[in-house]
């Protein structure tokens, strides 16, 4: 009688694993049969009003049925887990052929890696960097800098003026004379940045550049620490094997000027088209900071001196990655710029 209920409730387990398709279904058929209210536990229940003979063999029976249970249950949930990973991967699939989504690095621009590349040398001979702004005062641009006031560059054909005294600076020795008011020698500063000029762009003008503006000020400074500086800067920047020269020049903020050549680092000097066949490149113009200009700055003249130059970065750039038109680098041209990575 009790066996009949024992073999009721096993088959009643296979017929309804058999239907069960998912865990939670499978779950269910445990519950109902083998849970605290199922209906095997409820017959075990039964078993107390058994003789003790009776009990013992329908307890072993009842044991047997419980195990061949659960080793269906057991089975059937390795099945529909099987099931549902094999159901979910292939939902989920995906086609490894397919091209990926292209994420675009960007890449610093020729401009920038050129500056970081001279104050990189600059900061090495203990030169910090510093900066100014591009609307300047005509005051900061030209007077403290002791530009004559007929001077031709403060002409409005040369200059964008914003007002009657401000500008877009034409030049970054402007942050010289900042640099001089805001603080005392010893002063050794790069000072990179944009500069503004009316100019028609063509293969070497640009109304909008970089230049590169240095100012060292101590005691003792003399004319043949601006070249040892200088030259090696162009060195390091060039090559070990350049050679300079210093060419006497104006610029009414130094006295004496000079600009600085370069032997050429293409032909080392024998003459090619990098250099125009001369065998020296133009390179900077540089001298002695102007008693004037360190007087702007209450820098006591008696005591100290100075040596500044300033360089323009984008024909440094033309030059080390042989560029000849200075309209590619503001082109925004990816297929130039990504060159220089
Ligand atoms: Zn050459």
């Amino acid at each position: 009688m009790q066996n009949t209920q024992l073999s009721a409730i096993l088959n009643e387990a296979k017929a309804q694993l058999e239907k069960a398709v998912s865990r939670s279904e499978t779950d269910e058929v445990r519950v109902k049969l083998l849970g605290k209210k199922g209906k095997l536990t409820e017959i075990l229940r039964s078993m107390g009003s058994m003789s003790p003979d009776d009990r013992k063999k329908f307890g072993k029976s009842a044991n047997e049925a419980r195990a061949e249970i659960e080793g269906l249950l057991a089975r059937k949930f390795e099945e529909v887990k099987a099931a549902e990973h094999a159901l979910r991967f292939s939902a989920e699939t995906v086609d490894v052929t397919e091209p990926g989504a292209d994420i675009r690095i960007g890449v610093r621009h020729p401009i920038t890696l050129t500056i970081d590349e001279i104050s990189r040398i600059f900061m090495s001979m203990g030169f910090s960097v510093t900066e100014g702004p591009e609307v300047e005062t005509v005051f900061n641009n030209f007077d403290a800098l002791n530009a004559a006031p007929n001077h031709p560059s403060r002409e409005l054909t040369d200059t964008f003026y914003i007002t009657g005294d401000t500008l877009l600076r034409t030049q970054t020795s402007p942050v010289q004379i900042r640099t001089l008011m805001r603080r005392q020698p010893p002063i050794k500063v790069i000072a990179p940045g944009r500069c503004f000029r009316v100019d028609t762009a063509d293969a070497t003008h640009s109304p909008m550049f970089h230049q590169v503006e240095g100012l060292l000020v101590d005691e003792d400074v003399t004319m043949s620490d601006l070249k040892g500086a200088l030259d090696s800067f162009a060195k390091r920047m060039f090559g070990a094997d350049v050679r300079t020269r210093f060419r006497p020049h104006f610029f009414p903020f130094t006295e004496p000027s000079a600009e600085m050549d370069m032997s050429c680092f293409k032909c080392g000097g024998k003459g090619c088209r990098v250099c125009k066949g001369g065998g020296w490149i133009e390179i900077l113009g540089c001298g002695m900071v102007h008693p004037n200009v360190l007087k702007v700055g209450g820098v006591d003249t008696e005591r100290y001196t100075g040596f500044a130059f300033g360089m323009g970065v984008e024909r440094i750039a033309m030059l080390r990655h042989g560029v000849d038109d200075i309209r590619l680098f503001y082109e925004n041209d990816m297929r130039f710029i990504e060159q220089f990575k």
